[in-house]
């Protein structure tokens, strides 16, 4: 099966990456912290890919930290494999990083990189750092998972139904449903082709997005209820806190849907959304709906990520963390209008 004409570079980089894959005999393969759906179905379909493909290869699969897999992503085939870095003692043969391509974002694997022989890497994040043997980083990739599915196809030329239903999830979330500015004409041909091999959107759709608790519900309307726009209604914001975590029974790590909410306000272009998480810290989300790149701010506050969603993690708790980025938010228009 062939979705995608792919380019020379990219299977050059391909081809280095099945290399020290052959020449290993125990690989890990490990996603971000905070994993979304993106890091789990690209990390659970190359783990079967890899299984597939060398079956008397030692393939463990890593959670980065201490969180469990979220309840909306339990049901990819394989989530019940995955192993907490901390409890994984080995020193792997080739270290596989997943939606990621900065050391930082591996939390408690990053000590597992740091034992392993090699290092490869498929990620679509702009401004990694280049730590790897080999690999593909290509930030117009919509998600990791376009570029699972295309070393994939690379190296045989098919796709069984559980990986093409993991990757479809990883496509589907990173695209906000084939909705946000990344959705390009990639997207749909490897969706397209994931369909072909098994894939069901509706299974998809049905498990991630007609799936809330109602605690979940209730958050989303408090939420909703603060949202609070400045600049002429170009940002919106919003927050829950550790208070309403407690009252509606909802665990931090479930919540990464609630920033959509903030981005629905007519007129917005951007939307940031924060969450008190355990250990006196902030966790915020910001998005972009036009073209304005808003990871620089992520950055600043020192998280990253793509132009039009990003994050970031701070010590203190709402308020502190408001009184720091909302400035730099203004500061986007104000810049602006110095040069009008
Ligand atoms: P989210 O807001 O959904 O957590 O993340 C949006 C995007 O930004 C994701 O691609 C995620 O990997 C990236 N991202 C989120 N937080 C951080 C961070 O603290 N550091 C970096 N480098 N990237 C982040
Ligand atoms: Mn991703």
């Amino acid at each position: 099966m062939t979705c995608c004409a792919q380019d020379a570079t990219q299977v050059a980089s391909f081809d280095e990456v099945t290399r020290l894959l052959e020449d290993a005999s125990t690989i890990a393969v490990c996603a971000h912290t905070s994993p979304d759906g993106d890091a789990l179905g690209s990390e659970l379909a190359l783990i079967e890919l890899i299984e597939t493909r060398w079956p008397n290869k030692t393939v463990v699969g890593l959670l980065a930290d201490d969180d469990v897999v979220p309840r909306i992503y339990q049901f990819l085939p394989g989530a019940d494999r995955l192993v907490r870095a901390a409890s994984y003692e080995g020193s792997p043969d080739v270290f596989f990083c997943v939606d990621l391509s900065q050391p930082g974002r591996l939390a408690d694997a990053e000590a597992v990189l740091a034992r392993s022989a090699h290092a490869v890497v498929l990620d679509h994040h702009p401004s990694g750092e280049h730590f790897w043997d080999a690999g593909v980083v290509r930030p117009e990739a919509a998600a990791a998972g376009v570029l699972v599915a295309e070393y994939a196809l690379h190296l045989q030329g098919s796709l069984t139904p559980s990986m093409a239903q993991c990757l479809l999830c990883a496509l589907m979330t990173d695209t906000g449903r084939f909705q946000y500015q990344n959705a390009n004409g990639e997207a749909f041909r490897v969706a397209s082709a994931l369909v072909d091999a098994g894939a069901s959107p509706s299974e998809v759709a049905l498990r991630v997005y007609q799936s809330d608790r109602l605690g979940y519900l209730h958050l989303s309307a408090t939420v909703m209820g603060r949202i609070t726009t400045f600049e002429r209604g170009k940002i919106a914001y919003s927050y829950a806190t550790s208070a309403d975590f407690a009252a509606t029974g909802v665990p931090v790590a479930e919540c990464d849907g609630l920033v959509d909410l903030v981005r629905r306000v007519d007129g917005s272009e951007i939307a940031l959304f924060l969450k008190e998480v355990p250990g006196g810290k902030v966790r915020g989300n910001l998005r972009a709906k036009s073209d304005r790149d808003i990871s620089c701010v992520a950055r600043e506050m020192g998280g990253g990520g793509h132009p039009a969603a990003a994050g970031f993690t701070v010590e203190g708790d709402i308020d502190q963390a408001l009184s720091v980025v909302l400035p730099k938010l203004r500061a986007l228009y104000a810049q602006e209008e110095g040069v009008r």
